[in-house]
């Protein structure tokens, strides 16, 4: 079958209309990887849900492409977010393809390189503020409320509707809902929308079972663990360095009505994953999604998951190649020889 974008595949469970005009980039159908590493470890089947195998390189196109047809279809002609980097290089590459303006605030200097790249050359106005993402937000919010610009962060609601979309793929793939699924926890709209995408399923008839949300914040970005708003949120995972999230209360709901939980990791084991899913699995993700990973890792070293059966899914979000330094700074250097025959194979280990 050609994939043409999760608003067609899914448009039943979607807001949509014959009158809606479609813009799409082809986003979703990403790989479900077994992961054998994991597998062996946790003991339990391990799927890796490759996000960053979206157009734009994470799970936010999915969002995006309900959005910005939303918005063309209110005749919008300005979108603008507050973003940690994912979601304004999805609204600009968006907006580019259907002729929006798109507005774009980012923290000055805690975005990836790779991010503000695509937000740049896709033509958005991409103004850097003094502040964190929790004060570029509270700005979006005022000016889209004041002035004809549609707001396109996760708390538009389309967004949210857009991203089930990545529950509904992983249960037609494992032909039914997992016993476990592990996501990053950000400004937690994603978790919203897969325990959303998750339960409609469900009541459709598509699958049996509902999986237990497990959620995860870096350790000194963890406002919902903590309980309070965090002023100052820090983590080298930039796009969950947000203390104060738009969708906390529904995260605590997907949370309490699955029976799972949301906890924290630090940024070393965020660092732990993020390597061994590039060492082990040949999966590149940037350090963000590796916080599911190092969440379950660390559930697994208090027997979390023991006499459990069954998939645990993790949502990986975002392309490694998004945050290009972190991954340089993280290994070793190359070395750099003399380019003779002797000395290249003496540095292989060849005598
Ligand atoms: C946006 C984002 C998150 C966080 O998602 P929320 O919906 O804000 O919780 C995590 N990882 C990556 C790569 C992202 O781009």
């Amino acid at each position: 079958m050609k994939w043409e974008g999760i608003i067609k595949k899914y448009r039943d469970f979607l807001p949509v209309t014959d009158k809606t005009p479609i813009v799409s980039l082809q986003e979703g159908n990403t790989p479900l990887i077994l992961s054998n590493f994991l597998s062996k470890e946790i003991g339990l089947d391990v799927y890796l849900k490759y996000d960053g195998a979206n157009p734009t390189g994470s799970f936010k196109d999915r969002g995006m492409t309900m959005a910005i047809s939303k918005a063309k279809e209110n005749n919008t002609t300005a979108v603008m977010c507050a973003s940690t980097g994912n979601t304004s290089a999805s609204a600009a590459a968006y907006s580019a393809r259907c002729g929006l303006k798109c507005i774009v605030l980012i923290p000055e200097g805690n975005i990836a390189l790779g991010k503000l790249a695509q937000a740049m050359i896709h033509n958005a106005q991409v103004i850097a503020i003094k502040g964190n993402f929790d004060q570029a937000l509270t700005l979006v919010k005022e000016i889209t409320s004041s002035y004809p610009i549609e707001l396109v962060n996760s708390l538009n609601p389309f967004r949210i509707e857009g991203q089930k979309s990545a529950a509904f793929e992983i249960c037609d793939f494992l032909s039914d809902a997992p016993v476990f699924h592990a996501i990053p926890v950000g400004n937690a709209g994603n978790i919203t929308a897969y325990w959303k995408g998750y339960k409609e399923y469900k009541a459709a008839g598509k699958t049996t079972c509902l999986p237990k949300m497990l959620g995860f914040q870096a350790a000194k970005s963890a406002p919902i663990v903590d309980k309070h708003i965090i002023e100052n949120p820090e983590t080298l995972a930039t796009a969950i360095r947000i203390g104060n999230p738009a969708s906390w209360k529904t995260a605590e709901e997907a949370r309490d009505e699955s029976g799972g939980i949301i906890d924290k990791v630090t940024d070393e084991e965020i660092l732990q994953a993020y390597k061994m899913l590039a060492q082990k699995e040949g999966v590149f993700a940037e350090p963000a999604s590796a916080a599911s990973v190092a969440g379950i890792l660390k559930l697994h070293k208090t027997n979390f998951f023991k006499n459990q059966k069954g998939n645990i899914v993790c949502t990986l979000t975002g392309h490694g190649l998004k945050d290009p330094n972190l991954a340089i700074e993280n290994v070793q250097k190359p070395s750099v020889i003399e380019p003779d025959l002797k000395t290249v194979l003496k540095e292989i280990g060849i005598k």
